[in-house]
Parts: C-alpha cells; structure tokens; sequence
C-alpha cells in the first residue's frame, strides 16, 4: 500500500491529531516532530486528492488530545520531584489499554511497520518539557529518578533509584545479628513477646549502621548486604566483613562517605564500626553473595578432661587441609535442607591457652561449619577434632577475625 493510501485510510477512522497521525510512520524521516510529520502527511493527502484543507479539530480518537496537555503533565513532575536530588531523570507513562489498543488496531489493519507507540511519543516530549523547566537532564539508562504519568488517573508517581556503597563492618559485641530479624511470634507486627517492637533483638548490625545512613540520605530504609554472615554470638574482628548497603529511596544523593563513615561510627558507640570503601552499584551485591570467600575463626574449645598442647597439635594436624564432609547441623536442620557439604579446612593452629581453654585460629572455605569440626556433631561431621581426640569437645566462643579473598581495599 503506498503512503497517500495509508494516510487515507487512517482518516477515515474518525478525527485525528497531527502527533497521532505522524506516530504511525514515526519511524520515517529523522529531524521531525510526529506533530509535524502528521500534519505534512495530512497537507500532502489534502493536494493529492485536490480536497479542501482540514485542521485537526478535536478530540483525537486516539489520544483525547493528548498532546495538548504536555505543558501540564512537565508541571505535574516538575512539582512531585521537588525536594528530590536528582542530576537526572527517565519519564515513564502507563497508558490506559483502550489508548493502546486504538493505534495497534491500527497498525494491524494496514500492516504499518514503522508506527511509535504512544508511550514513546509521551515519555520523551514530556521528558524534553521537564528538561527545559529544571535544566536537568534525561537519562534513559541510569536516571536518579523515574517519574511516571498516570494517563487515567492523571497523576505522577516517583521512583527514585537506590543508591549503594561498600565497605567493611566489624562488631565489637556479641549478641546482635548481622541484619534485622523479625519476631517470631508476631512476624514483625508487634505483639508482648517482642515488647511491640516486631523484632527479636533490639539491634542489628544493619540498624547500628543504617539508621545514620537512612538519616544522612533522607532515605526510606537501609539495607545491609554481607559477604556471607557471622553468628549471632560471634564477634567480627580484624579487618571486618565486606558488605554493600542498598539506601533505599534516598531524598539526598550527595553525601560526603568519608563524613557518613564518621558519623556512623560515632553513633554506633563502638558496638559496630564501618570502613567505607567508595560508591557501589547492585550488580556488585550479587557478585559480594557469590564470592566463596575463605574466613578466619578465632574460637575458644574446651575438650572433656582436659588435653595436653602436643595431643591437640597433632590433631590440628590432620585437620589442616583435610576435605570436612559435614551433615546439615543438628542445629539448623530444621531449617535448612539435610544433606552433606564438603568443606576444606585451610589452616588450624593453637593460638594460645588459659586455665585449660584452648584457643585456636582456624581458616575455613566458606560455608564451613565451625562448632561442627571440633565437636563432630554426634557423627555428622567428619573428620573432627572430637572424632580425632576420642572424647567430647566444644567450642565455647567464636569470633571471626576475617574475610578474605574478597575485593581488595582501593
Ligand atoms: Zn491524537
Ligand atoms: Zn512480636
């Protein structure tokens, strides 16, 4: 079917916008608005056909004359992005399905293979009125904020883009989990178990550090990410765990890090403390979960009636580099799947000893599961350092005093 031919039929539907009109061979000709390419096919067909000349009179069939309202849509997310920071931002638009289906109708009728949808034409004619109002720019890959047009309801909706850095905690005391655990009574409500504070422990390594964090970015929430966790019992000594913090919905993008690592550290009152490394992105807290990350444990073991340094010496010798099969722990059975991981055992030395306690500094793959290799769990761990001795040991305290084989401080 030739242009004029289309052009024709696509009159014939009912009365059409110039924007509509052009969006249908939106993908003809460079440098024109579909506002002018409609309305140059419109004037063209008119001379074809050697019939009087026709304005678009509204309402368009497609649009309702939509177009008409870009001005007031740019006021709309002009007003809900401010108090926002934002460099740059992305429109988005939700179309009512009847608009849609008007012009794919349409397209299907005459077999069109160059139309734009809608959605595009709004998005960037809306994008290109906000950017003459602020002065900031579009970005359609990595936008600081997403506004999105509601055409039904006739509102504008904000997304705004995480932000994400990494660094390294440590944590000085015992008794606080890496991240927030919901009651498990209430499962977060509230109820007399938890005190009505819908969590099991008052704090967490999370909350210690993003409380700041959330305050600094005016953020809706804080999200810690860690390179794996320790227990809730364990210390985090040395050179800290790595981790990624996700600020969710931050209203501030601009923060100083190291002022925020400062500010951090002085609020946890040395329970936690941060090193934080530099800026981060989400892809990075994928690869932080994936990393199989070696870690070093100094543990406190008690073995039953007693052991002499050189008894224990050879035991760790057979313990160094040896592949652990360990049965899910007795512990967390019920809530992790039973089966048997095999784990090596990097190093294991006698660090020193007091009043009959050991301590001992292990270097474990991860994912090893520590109490297990000295008590040997009743058989499901083996070998052991219980199994290797004969008689009953356990571990008494636990701290992990590193994380390696992850990225490197800059
Ligand atoms: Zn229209
Ligand atoms: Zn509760």
């Amino acid at each position: 079917m030739e242009l004029d031919e289309q052009v024709g039929k696509i009159l014939a539907y009912g009365e059409i916008c110039d924007h509509c009109l052009g969006r249908f061979f939106g993908k003809r000709s460079h440098g024109l608005t579909n506002d002018e390419r409609g309305h140059a096919l419109r004037v063209a067909h008119e001379i074809q056909g050697n019939t009087p000349h026709h304005e678009h009179e509204g309402p368009c069939w497609i649009c309702h004359d939509l177009f008409d309202e870009i001005g007031g849509w740019a006021d709309k997310v002009v007003a809900s992005l401010s108090g926002i920071g934002h460099a740059t931002f992305l429109i988005g638009t939700r179309v009512p399905p009847l608009m849609a289906e008007s012009e794919e109708m349409v397209w299907s009728d005459l077999g069109l293979t160059g139309p734009e949808p809608l959605k595009s034409e709004m998005n960037r004619e809306v994008g290109k009125a906000v950017a003459e109002r602020t002065g900031k720019a579009a970005d359609l890959a990595h936008p600081d904020v997403v506004a999105i047009l509601d055409l039904s309801a006739g509102t504008v909706g904000v997304e705004i883009t995480p932000l994400f850095f990494r660094g390294r905690y440590r944590k000085f005391e015992r008794g606080i989990p890496q991240t927030r655990w919901p009651c498990r009574v209430c499962g977060g409500a509230g109820c007399e178990r938890c005190n009505f504070t819908g969590k099991m422990y008052a704090d967490s390594v999370e909350e210690l550090i993003g409380r700041t964090v959330a305050e600094a970015f005016q953020a809706a929430d804080a999200v810690l990410h860690g390179a794996g966790r320790e227990d809730i019992d364990a210390r985090m000594l040395g050179a800290g765990r790595p981790f990624v913090m996700e600020i969710v919905a931050p209203r501030r993008r601009g923060a100083d890090l190291p002022s925020l690592e400062q500010a951090v550290n002085s609020a946890a009152e040395g329970r936690v403390a941060i090193s934080i490394d530099g800026w981060a992105t989400r892809a990075e807290v994928e690869i932080l979960k994936s990393e199989k990350a070696h870690k070093k444990y100094r543990i406190s073991v008690e073995v039953e009636g007693g052991i002499a340094r050189n008894e224990l010496e050879e035991a760790l010798d057979r313990l160094r580099g040896a592949l652990i099969a360990q049965q899910t722990p007795a512990r967390v059975v019920h809530r992790r799947a039973d089966r048997i991981r095999e784990r090596r055992v990097v190093d294991a030395r006698v660090a020193g000893q007091e009043d009959g306690i050991f301590f001992l500094d292990v270097v474990g793959e991860a994912g090893l599961y520590v109490k297990e290799l000295v008590s040997g769990d009743g058989g499901r761990t083996r070998p052991s350092l219980a199994g290797l001795v004969g008689r009953p040991a356990r571990v008494i305290q636990l701290d992990v005093l590193e994380v390696e084989g992850s990225r490197e401080r800059e």
